[in-house]
């Protein structure tokens, strides 16, 4: 049986088709040897040649590989019926790609036919079960001199190990997408080049459209408000260049024109020259929290301004007490009355600073622009801070004269609150130095302490609403965290920009910079 086998596996039968094997004709010094064609064909990859007598497909030669990985041996198979083998047993009889009638299609159509995947498990004689296997094969017919098909040339490629990856690669993705959609997460992806936008279904709900809505980018950015528009641009681009990551609250419209709050956190992918190449992240619905928040500022806002008004009173009544009791004779009443004007001070700036807080609500702070000399406001600002406190030294290093456009009274609030928290935080007799500079486009202007200083990681924390550094040394100084915030919603209103230079110990310097156009 074999021999006839080997017999039947010649050149001459390999040179019958000019279609397979054109080579071999056009070329009569490639008579190879039949010894060495056997040994070329038994080291090619999983090959295996049938031939054409259906139903039977007689198995006329195999390669190693091909031996190897279905883990049947030469002497066993040769000879056999391919299907005698490999059992076509589980088949689904509306499965087009069976190899009985892949191979049978071979014989009919006269052509060579790929099955780019395909499932036939193999039997594992260790574990005596049957292991899923995924192949890929192509099926070249090998015509004989009447250009009948007379022989199949089977060739497998075992891409088991890339299906098992694809498969765990589209799990993991069902995974993401199912814990996107028990949380309301919308997953979004944007290449830039392209201009190509795809989103998680969630993301029409979002933006309060029906799930099956097919939105393009244009139409979503038609959603956003156009100031918050122009801060995603803005802030995604540096955020990703500093830190790798972005992340903002924007208000949307819905198609219903009303208001809705959502979240979007992502990063950006840059490529070797630093251009943007593609934007992706998540997206998320906070409209229930950001009224919630709303309704705190409110509250905040409603309180700070109903203790306004007994304030104003007990102030007042303190003065006019003060001029009724000037020149008594008890030291006490004059020392009394001095320290209760200036908690009842305290407590106005504080409330104030709450009532600040509230405005800074979008749409609620709204700029006074007016034309004015930043040193003249600076040496106003020193009168009072001295004024204030006398137990710092504060001095002002004016650069020249420089106008800007800006609120007054706001750039004002800036300088003091940065006199203040020089004060604060540092030692009583050091000094507090004010520089301002005129840049190429805009001013800038400085305040130097020598006092504690801040931690690197906390150097933009600290710009935000409520975060006081953790620090033992700023235990028992009171505040709330508020101040740098204002400072810095009031500049960058301005387009300007604000930041700090410090290290733990030495000192701190605080800069805003405003636009001079
Ligand atoms: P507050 O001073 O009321 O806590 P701020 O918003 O003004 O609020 O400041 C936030 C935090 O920044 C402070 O709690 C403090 O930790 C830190 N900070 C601000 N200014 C200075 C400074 N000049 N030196 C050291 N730390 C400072």
């Amino acid at each position: 049986m074999h021999r006839q086998v080997h017999h039947s596996f010649s050149i001459k039968k390999f040179t019958l088709t000019a279609v397979s094997l054109p080579i071999m004709i056009d070329n009569p010094s490639n008579n190879l040897p039949e010894g060495l064609f056997k040994v070329l064909f038994e080291k090619s990859p999983g090959s295996i040649l049938v031939k054409a007598d259906p139903p039977r497909f007689t198995i006329l030669a195999v390669s190693d590989a091909y031996l190897e990985i279905t883990s049947v041996n030469r002497e066993d198979i040769l000879g056999k019926g391919f299907f005698e083998v490999f059992p076509d047993t589980n088949d689904d009889p509306d499965d087009a790609n069976t190899a009985r009638k892949v191979f049978t299609k071979v014989i009919e159509t006269n052509e060579k036919i790929d099955v780019p995947v395909y499932r036939y498990d193999l039997f594992d004689p260790k574990t005596k079960s049957r292991n899923p296997h995924y192949w890929s094969c192509s099926n070249t017919p090998i015509f004989d001199a009447n250009n009948n098909v007379a022989y199949i040339l089977n060739t497998v490629v075992d891409i088991s190990g890339e299906v098992k990856a694809k498969e765990v690669a589209i799990e993991s993705e069902n995974r993401l997408l199912l814990a996107a959609d028990a949380t309301g997460l919308a997953i979004w992806d944007l290449d830039i080049p392209e201009i190509r936008f795809t989103y998680s279904p969630q993301l029409t709900g979002i933006f309060g459209h029906p799930v099956e809505t097919n939105l393009t980018l244009g139409e979503i950015s038609g959603q956003v408000y156009p100031e918050d528009m122009q801060n995603i641009v803005r802030k995604a681009y540096f955020e990703s260049l500093v830190s790798g990551y972005f992340g903002y609250e924007v208000r949307i419209f819905w198609p219903d024109r009303s208001l809705h709050w959502v979240r979007v956190m992502g990063k950006i992918l840059f490529n070797p020259k630093k251009e943007p190449v593609r934007m992706l992240g998540t997206l998320v619905d906070i409209t229930e929290s950001k009224r919630d928040e709303i309704r705190k500022n409110d509250f905040i806002a409603m309180a700070s301004h109903e203790l306004k008004t007994p304030l104003t009173s007990l102030k007042a009544y303190i003065q006019l007490l003060a001029a009724k009791l000037a020149g008594s004779s008890d030291p006490f009443i004059g020392n009394a009355l001095s320290k209760a004007n200036n908690q009842v001070n305290k407590m106005t700036a504080l409330i104030h600073s709450f009532l600040d807080l509230s405005k800074l609500e979008p749409g609620k702070l709204q700029l006074k622009r007016q034309v004015f000399d930043i040193n003249k406001l600076i040496e106003e600002t020193v009168a009072e801070s001295r004024v204030l406190s006398n137990t710092h030294i504060i001095r002002f290093v004016p650069g020249k004269v420089m106008n800007v456009n800006a609120d007054r009274e706001k750039i004002s609030q800036v300088i003091g609150n940065f006199i203040s928290n020089g004060i604060k935080y540092s030692y009583k007799g050091s000094t507090i130095t004010i520089h301002t500079d005129a840049l190429d486009d805009s001013i800038q202007v400085a305040v130097k302490d020598e006092g504690i200083g801040i931690k690197l990681k906390d150097h933009e924390k600290i710009f935000q609403r409520f975060y006081r550094a953790d620090e033992d040394d700023i235990k028992n100084i009171s505040g709330f965290g508020i101040g740098l915030y204002l400072s810095s919603e009031i500049i960058q209103r301005h387009k300007g920009k604000v930041w700090v230079k410090s290290a733990e110990g030495k000192g701190s310097t605080f800069y805003f910079s405003l636009p001079l156009s």
